[in-house]
């Protein structure tokens, strides 16, 4: 009996621990998101029969997570993507593809939002995003991914290119959602000077509308690179430049199961740099258990954070995800 008691005791002292360790609130907003249609699972899998991901699994995802709602980013670029094999009829799959993912969340309206996307680089921009400005569910915003569409910051003429689309999006009043790591396929540098060209020509074009640096301006994980690219953003948060008073960052998939109390506390110190209010909560795709969104936010916990911190990135709601149809 009194073994039983202690063993009770113990179990409810970790329990305690545990709650006063982790925050109970789990995300009001999944601000990374994507689906798949059928063929663009096939597209990137190499596999014909993958069976892409409906809004219906992402919502699953969610509730298991208890997160409310989620923003979804087209994956309609990587029918663009610069390192594969074009594809015949590009522009009419990107179409395709931002159309299938604005019926997706259409069934889900009080839940699911989405924003457009395609590579900027390519001759149909511009019209695609004048196209989505005046979609129904495709007019909230706009996804950029610069690895997939080897946007190279390097490169004054992809430079001028993007500017445009940043100008462009700026117009419509469409926020921007931009993964900034260069193509890691294709070796192009990235660091420093490059996310200063970023801040310099392309961010200062948008100055209109939020823009949401992805993976704390990584491609997942957090590494030397992603930390100094990173750094040009705390600088001018620090400094207060009015270029970036905009911007909001995502720490989507930056807690690897591998990192080390080290590699954690140096995010935990550049997310207190940004300020946390700034910092939303992101799960990336739902391809892998390790990316589903509870799992995501659990590994998100482990960064030294205080329950009070990992509240307020827990309830942040960027401005384009605010006004929602009402719960049905
Ligand atoms: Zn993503």
């Amino acid at each position: 009996m009194l073994i039983m008691r202690l063993a009770l005791c113990t179990m409810l002292v970790i329990l305690s621990i545990q709650g006063a360790t982790q925050s109970p609130q789990a995300p009001v907003i999944d601000c990374h998101q994507h689906l798949f249609s059928p063929a663009a699972a096939a597209l990137v899998s190499g596999n014909p029969n993958a069976p892409g991901i409906s809004a219906t699994n992402l919502i699953e995802h969610l509730d298991s997570a208890g997160i409310q709602r989620a923003l979804v980013l087209s994956m309609a670029y990587t029918w663009g993507k610069a390192s594969r094999a074009p594809v015949a009829n590009e522009y009419e799959r990107v179409k395709a593809e931002n159309d299938w993912t604005a019926q997706q969340v259409a069934q889900y309206p009080d839940r699911l939002r989405a924003f457009c996307s395609f590579n900027p680089l390519k001759s149909y921009a511009l019209e695609e995003l004048a196209r989505c400005s005046k979609h129904p569910q495709l007019h909230y915003g706009l996804k950029l991914h610069f690895g997939n569409s080897d946007v190279d910051l390097d490169n004054p003429n992809d430079v001028t290119k993007v500017k445009k689309v940043f100008e462009a999006a700026n117009g419509y009043r469409m926020p921007i959602v931009v993964h900034l790591r260069t193509s890691i396929d294709n070796n192009r540098k990235y660091g420093a000077d490059q996310t200063r060209v970023f801040l310099n020509e392309l961010l200062a074009a948008a100055s209109d509308v939020p823009v949401q640096i992805a993976h704390l301006a990584g491609a997942g994980g957090f590494d030397s690179t992603t930390d100094s690219a990173l750094s040009v953003f705390t600088d001018a948060i620090a400094k207060h430049d009015a270029r970036v008073k905009n911007v909001w960052f995502d720490a989507t998939a930056v807690v690897r199961p591998s990192m080390s109390p080290d590699d954690l506390q140096r995010i935990a110190t550049r997310i207190r740099q940004i300020g946390v209010e700034r910092v939303l909560y992101g799960s990336d795709a739902a391809a892998n258990p390790l990316l589903y969104p509870k799992a995501g936010w659990s590994a998100f916990q482990r960064l030294p954070l205080t329950p009070a911190e990992l509240r307020v990135v827990a309830t942040n709601i960027p401005p384009y995800m605010r006004h929602f149809a009402a719960a049905r």
